[in-house]
C-alpha cells in the first residue's frame, strides 16, 4: 500500500502487467522502455479479447445488434478519449493509426490547403522524426520552408529569439509537449499564444504528454494535439488526433473511401462530418475499445497521480545516476519538475549500444539509439544515447537494478 492516498500503489498496479512476471536471461524483467512502447494491464488485453469473443462486428454499417454494441463500444471510446483530454466535444477525436500518422494528416489536410510559397512552419530542434518530416516533405511540395527553434545547452527550448523565428510568414508551429530524449517539459501555452499572436496555428506533439501528465484541451488552446495509444498502456494501431471543430470542418479531407462519405456520384462526392470525415475505410475499432479501457485504467490512477510518482522516480534515477561518478553524462534538464519519466545518459568509453547489450544480461530492457531524434543528436554532438524510461508500474528497486547492472557494464568495459 502507498503511504500516501496521493501515490499510486506500484505493488498492486504491477499486480495488474502480466509481462512484469517474465525473466530474462535467468533475471525478472525490469521494463525501462515505456517511452518507446507501454507495456498493457490486463484489464486491456481482456477487454480486446472478450470484444473478438462476444461483440465483434464491422461499425456503423449494421442495423443489426451486434453492430449496433461495436459502434456503440467506438463511439464510446471516443467519448473517454475527449473527457480524458477535456476536449469540448468528441467530435473533435479522430482515430488514426499513431502519432505518425496523426501528424501526416494534418502535414498533408491542413498543409495542402494553407501553406504557399515562402510561408514557414516552425518546429524544434528535439522533434521526433514524425514531426519532422512530414513537415519537409509538405514544404517541399508547396514551397514553403521548415524552420527550428533551438534547444540550450540544459536541454530547454531556447526562445531567445522566438518573436524573430515566429513571423506574419508563419503559418505553423509544430512542437513536442515533452521531449522522448531530454524528458523536457515544454512551455505549451506561452508557444501556443505566440503562435496565434502571429496568425498561425499551433500543433502539439502529444505521445509523450497524453500518457504522462494531465492535458485539458480547453486550458492548452492548441489548435491540433496528437497521441498514440501504445505509449499510454492501450494497443499498438490506434493515434488520436485532437482538432478545433472550426478547424476539422474547414480542412479537407485526406484519405477517401468508405465510410467518410456522405453521398458518392460519378460526378464527385461529398464527405461527412468530423471525425468520421478523416477516418476512411474500416477503422481499428477492436484496438480503439481496449484503448478506451486503458483511460479508464490510467483515468482510475489519477494523471496527478501519475505525474507525481514519475516526478519522483525520476529525481531517484537522476540522484543514483549522478552517484555514478566521473564519465557519466546527464542529458536534459537537470531538475525533476522540469522533465518527464525519461533519463538519456552517456557513460564515457562505452558505446550506448554496448550498455543496452550489457544491460539486457541482467534482465533490464532499455532503449539506445538515436531515438528518433537525429537533429538533437547533432545539437548534443553525440550519435546516440542510452536511455531510461519509467512509467506507472516502475520502482525505486527498478532503478537499482538499474545502477548495478550499470556498475557490472562499466566493470566489464575496463572503468
Ligand atoms: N513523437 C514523439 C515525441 C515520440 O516519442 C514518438 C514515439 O516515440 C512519436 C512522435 C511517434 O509515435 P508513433 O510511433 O506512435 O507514431
Amino acid at each position: 500500500m502507498p503511504d500516501h492516498p496521493s501515490q499510486l500503489d506500484v505493488e498492486s498496479i504491477r499486480g495488474d502487467f502480466p509481462i512484469l512476471s517474465r525473466v530474462i536471461n535467468g533475471n525478472p524483467i525490469v521494463y525501462l522502455d515505456s517511452t518507446a512502447t507501454s507495456q498493457k494491464p490486463k484489464q486491456v488485453i481482456d477487454t480486446l479479447a472478450d470484444f473478438y469473443r462476444t461483440s465483434n462486428a464491422n461499425v456503423h454499417r449494421g442495423i443489426y445488434t451486434l453492430s449496433e454494441e461495436s459502434t456503440a463500444a467506438y463511439e464510446g471510446a471516443r467519448e473517454k478519449t475527449a473527457s480524458f483530454i477535456n476536449a469540448a466535444s468528441s467530435s473533435e477525436i479522430v482515430f488514426t493509426r499513431n502519432t505518425t500518422e496523426s501528424l501526416n494528416l494534418l502535414a498533408y489536410a491542413w498543409g495542402r490547403a494553407n501553406l504557399n510559397e515562402g510561408d514557414e512552419v516552425l518546429v524544434t530542434l528535439m522533434e521526433h522524426h514524425s514531426n519532422i518530416v512530414p513537415w519537409h516533405m509538405i514544404c517541399a511540395e508547396r514551397g514553403a520552408v521548415l524552420r527550428f527553434i533551438p534547444v540550450t545547452d540544459e536541454g530547454f527550448l531556447d526562445l531567445t529569439d522566438i518573436d524573430t523565428l515566429i513571423t506574419e510568414r508563419t503559418k505553423g508551429v509544430s512542437f513536442t509537449h515533452i521531449s522522448n530524449v531530454l524528458g523536457t517539459v515544454n512551455p505549451v501555452r506561452e508557444l501556443v499564444d505566440k503562435a496565434h499572436a502571429a496568425g498561425a496555428i499551433a500543433i502539439v506533439d502529444g505521445a509523450q504528454g497524453a500518457p504522462h501528465v494531465a492535458v485539458d484541451m480547453r486550458d492548452m488552446d492548441a489548435d491540433f494535439y496528437v497521441f498514440s495509444s501504445h505509449k499510454m498502456l492501450g494497443p499498438t494501431g490506434v493515434g488520436v488526433l485532437y482538432g478545433k471543430r472550426a478547424l476539422l470542418d474547414e480542412m479537407p479531407p485526406f484519405l477517401g473511401g468508405g465510410e467518410m462519405i456522405m453521398e458518392v456520384r460519378e460526378d464527385g462526392f461529398t464527405w461527412k462530418d468530423p471525425p468520421w470525415k478523416f477516418e476512411a475505410g474500416t477503422p481499428n475499432f477492436a484496438d480503439v475499445v481496449a484503448f478506451g479501457a486503458a483511460i479508464d485504467y490510467l483515468t482510475e490512477l489519477g494523471m496527478d497521480r501519475v505525474r507525481q510518482h514519475e516526478i519522483e522516480i525520476t529525481d531517484y534515477a537522476l540522484r543514483q545516476m549522478r552517484s555514478l561518478g566521473e564519465g557519466v553524462t546527464l542529458h536534459g534538464p537537470p531538475n525533476p519538475e522540469d522533465r518527464g519519466g525519461v533519463v538519456s545518459f552517456a557513460i564515457e568509453s562505452i558505446h550506448p549500444h554496448d550498455i543496452a547489450q550489457t544491460l539486457d544480461w541482467e534482465g533490464v530492457q532499455i532503449r539506445a539509439g538515436h531515438h528518433c531524434a537525429q537533429p538533437l543528436m547533432r545539437r548534443l554532438n553525440v550519435p546516440a544515447t542510452a536511455r531510461a524510461s519509467f512509467y506507472v508500474y516502475n520502482t525505486n528497486e527498478d532503478v537499482d537494478r538499474l545502477i548495478d547492472a550499470l556498475k557490472k557494464a562499466g566493470e566489464l568495459f575496463g572503468r
